[in-house]
């Protein structure tokens, strides 16, 4: 779905579109979306502004990664109102006025004449993904020892490498 600036100069755009998993391509082969991708909400240009476009809405989905720690399915699920700013490329400010102004709200820049909303839907959902994605809070991870998962399985790895040094030291 694309919002056109110039459809937008005469009103503002109402959306509430579901994209079923695959139609949104989220450029990372570890990520799936597994459920469909529901968002509403409304597009406009703000006035007194050199084209900034507003897409504000609620957007639901699902999405499964693998966990950094154990390499086993972590799943996410989104169920949150979105606020996102776009502005022309051709206006785009310093650094610093980024930081300034920036604040609660986010902020990208458009290329072109609008802001197509699975571009802008994917690059949100990107950023709402934790910098660390694990599949629990106490994930126990993968033994690097003997690579057993140790949610499943509780080796005694560094117990039996402490016993071989003390038996190294008996050998003496
Ligand atoms: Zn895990
Ligand atoms: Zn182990």
């Amino acid at each position: 779905m694309f919002f056109a600036i110039q459809d937008l100069e005469i009103r503002k755009i109402h959306f509430d579109v579901v994209f079923q998993p695959g139609e949104i391509d989220l450029a990372d082969p570890d990520l799936k979306q597994v459920s469909p991708l529901n968002a509403r909400g409304v597009a406009e240009l703000l006035n007194n502004t050199l084209g900034e476009i507003r897409l504000q809405g609620h957007l639901q989905t699902s999405l499964e990664s693998i966990c950094d720690r154990c390499l086993e399915p972590a799943g996410f699920s989104f169920d949150c109102d979105f606020d996102l700013y776009f502005r022309p490329v051709t206006t785009s400010p310093t650094v610093e006025d980024l930081e300034l102004e920036q604040g609660e709200t986010e902020i990208s820049f458009y290329e072109g004449d609008g802001v197509q909303l699975e571009e802008a839907l994917r690059e949100h959902i990107l950023l709402l993904l934790p910098m660390q994605k694990v599949c629990r809070e106490d994930c126990k991870g993968i033994c690097p020892i003997c690579a057993g998962n140790r949610n499943y399985t509780s080796c005694n790895c560094r117990l039996q490498a402490l016993d071989d040094r003390w038996a190294a030291l008996r050998n003496l």
